[in-house]
């Protein structure tokens, strides 16, 4: 898949999670730039909130490459509700902030993964209407 038809998926997926307000940059790079204990793709946040930057490893299958897209795209979604929570965590004992946080992470992980997998499946097998 090359980077102009995953910057088409972007776009897509943008007007489906309502997200054409945010600026989303894509960067392709080789697998070992972004594996992060596995992942193939990574997101941050502009420091301005302006938009965030995706970085997608190459060569994977198209239909990997747009759930990693998805998935990206659903941490940029929940950034509103993130904040909030760690400003709650900043208030718990160090011990207890470390726990928490890292549950909060895995849940968001495992959230954004299963609604990701869920959306591109339901893309690819909902028949097109006449
Ligand atoms: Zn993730």
């Amino acid at each position: 898949m090359t980077k102009r038809q995953m910057e088409k998926l972007v776009i897509w997926w943008q007007g489906v999670l309502r997200m054409r307000d945010f600026e989303i940059r894509l960067e392709t790079c080789s697998g070992e730039e972004v594996d992060f204990a596995g992942n193939v793709a990574e997101v941050g946040r502009y420091s301005d909130e302006t938009g965030a930057r995706i970085r997608i490893a190459r060569g994977q299958t198209a239909l990997c490459a747009e759930q990693s897209i998805v998935h990206e795209l659903l941490h940029v979604k929940l950034d509103p509700m993130r904040r909030p929570m760690k400003e709650a965590l900043a208030q718990l004992p160090p011990q207890a902030k470390e726990i928490a946080g890292a549950l909060c992470h895995q849940e968001e992980e495992r959230l954004v993964e299963l609604l990701a997998t869920a959306l591109v499946q339901l893309k690819h097998t909902t028949p097109k209407g006449g």
